[in-house]
């Protein structure tokens, strides 16, 4: 389906391009333009440029250049659609109307309103219930707090929100629908959350779109959320994400936590850049949202075994993203809710000043257990090494290879060495000599000539001067 020439002018004319991109890059004022750091590569002095009158940027250092919908396409990670429909939020223009068919829209709109009305219910309920409001104040949530994210309380009864959502005139269908309600056997209604202290789950945009209850004592189970429905989907949005964007001081850079108390202690404690993912795992799908405001993260689940399994699968899918991922361990087995109560805001950002980058953080739970004076052991280790270097570019090899032998005492080619054995052994049993990613792996066996012009060409993607010094006086045939 086409958009209108004009729905997108307009969009284009309501969003100023300053605005829009002062919300991510410092812009200061320079004659008729405005200038700051590229968000597009890395830089110290600002060559970005942003012109008011005619409504584009410019960078001069990178080469970069466009209008207020592709610096949202570039910065956002967008599709085209997705920045209009992005921008057109932003100003308050209805987008989706002229896309999704009209009916469906009042729909969903419908849905919505049901959902605000039932966090004011369960917010009203904890306003008079003794026992949920001390389930809060005994984990040092203050009011303000409980007013931020809308928490709230579902009460001991099969049908408390049932019978005030029907006398608001919503009928058991719509209810059913998002999920609010179950249908027993006999077809009658009733709540799905009882006697729970109640979170709601908004969007990005801070709609409503679900629920999470957790009990006050120990009755299983201990979370509940809202099932999947036109408003909830398990797995793609990100607790806490509206409140960490509306605030616009993140630098790019998230904390993900695991559960809503973590995210909501953090944000009370002043780290608002915290998310939870609500689930062990985190989705392509959330990781492709955090890119759109994220260049870097960093997880700080549970530091039980649980959690270090979740982290290590839910990161591989950030970074393959291409989101810089580090690692947050709160000592003791604590959760960065207890943590942050006990230890304060300054203690939790020491942790996350000291948040080991994935690869460090891999390869020092690959010693783990590992006796470096046991030749056996030393393959088991090789083994893990291998597998976390994999996929690592050659430069980047070398880098680990270094750190790998400082730590652990082995020099340096005997880690090559440990590495190309085991390299070698996978590369004959696979016997697939024409995989390159196979043959990739052989470099580790690395003779001294292709080490050095690598070197080379790393000086020279690095340093300038010494880039036109090889440029003069080697010939590119003279690189194999
Ligand atoms: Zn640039």
């Amino acid at each position: 389906m086409a958009i209108s020439e004009e729905l997108i002018q307009q969009i284009k004319e309501e969003n100023d391009i300053v605005d829009v991109i002062s919300e991510s890059v410092r812009l200061k004022k320079a004659g008729r333009n405005y200038t700051g750091l590229c968000p597009f590569h890395n830089e110290k002095t600002p060559s970005f440029s942003v012109s008011s009158d005619k409504q584009i940027y410019k960078c001069f250092g990178c080469g970069e250049a466009g209008n207020v919908i592709t610096f949202v396409m570039k910065n956002k990670n967008l599709n085209f659609v997705e920045a209009l429909e992005y921008l057109a939020n932003r100003v308050n223009i209805e987008f989706a109307q002229t896309y999704e068919d009209k009916q469906n829209k009042n729909k969903k709109d419908l849905l919505y309103k049901l959902n605000v009305d039932v966090a004011k219910f369960f917010f009203n309920n904890l306003l008079n219930n003794k026992k949920a409001n001390e389930y809060f104040s005994g984990r040092g949530i203050t009011q303000g707090t409980i007013k931020k994210f809308g928490l709230g309380y579902s009460l001991d009864n099969w049908r408390g929100l049932l019978t005030y959502l029907k006398r608001k005139g919503y009928k058991e269908e719509q209810i059913l629908e998002n999920g609010l309600i179950i249908k027993s056997e006999k077809g009658n209604y009733y709540d799905r959350f009882r006697n729970r202290v109640m979170f709601p789950v908004f969007d990005y945009k801070g709609k409503v779109i679900g629920f999470g209850g957790r009990v006050l004592d120990d009755s299983k189970p201990k979370y509940l959320n809202s099932p999947d429905g036109p408003l909830f989907i398990k797995g793609t949005h990100l607790y806490g994400l509206n409140f960490v964007i509306k605030n616009n001081s993140f630098n790019r850079t998230f904390i993900i936590v695991e559960g809503y108390m973590d995210c909501i202690a953090l944000h009370q404690y002043g780290i608002t850049n915290a998310v939870a993912s609500l689930g062990t795992a985190l989705t392509a799908s959330q990781a492709k949202l955090l890119k759109r405001y994220a260049d870097r993260v960093i997880i700080s689940y549970d530091a039980d075994l649980a959690g270090q399994m979740a982290t290590l699968r839910g990161l591989d899918i950030l970074r393959k993203t291409g989101l810089e991922v580090r690692v947050l361990t709160v000592p003791k087995g604590k959760d960065p809710d207890e943590f942050i109560r006990s230890n304060g805001v300054d203690a939790f950002n020491k942790l996350i000043d000291e948040a080991l980058p994935l690869i460090d953080y891999r390869l020092r739970k690959a010693k783990e257990g590992i006796d470096f004076n046991q030749s056996s052991m030393l393959i088991k280790y090789a083994k893990r090494v291998t597998e976390i270097l994999a996929e690592l570019n050659p430069i980047e090899k070398d880098v680990y290879v270094k750190k790998i032998s400082e730590d652990t005492g082995i020099r340096e080619q005997a880690v090559y060495d440990l590495l190309g054995r085991e390299l070698t052994k996978n590369f004959s049993e696979n016997r697939d000599m024409n995989n390159v990613e196979v043959i990739g792996h052989k470099l580790y066996i690395e003779p001294a000539y292709m080490k050095a012009e690598r070197a080379l060409l790393k000086i020279m993607s690095t340093i300038d001067e010494y880039y036109e010094s090889i440029v003069n006086n080697i010939e590119s045939s003279g690189f194999i």
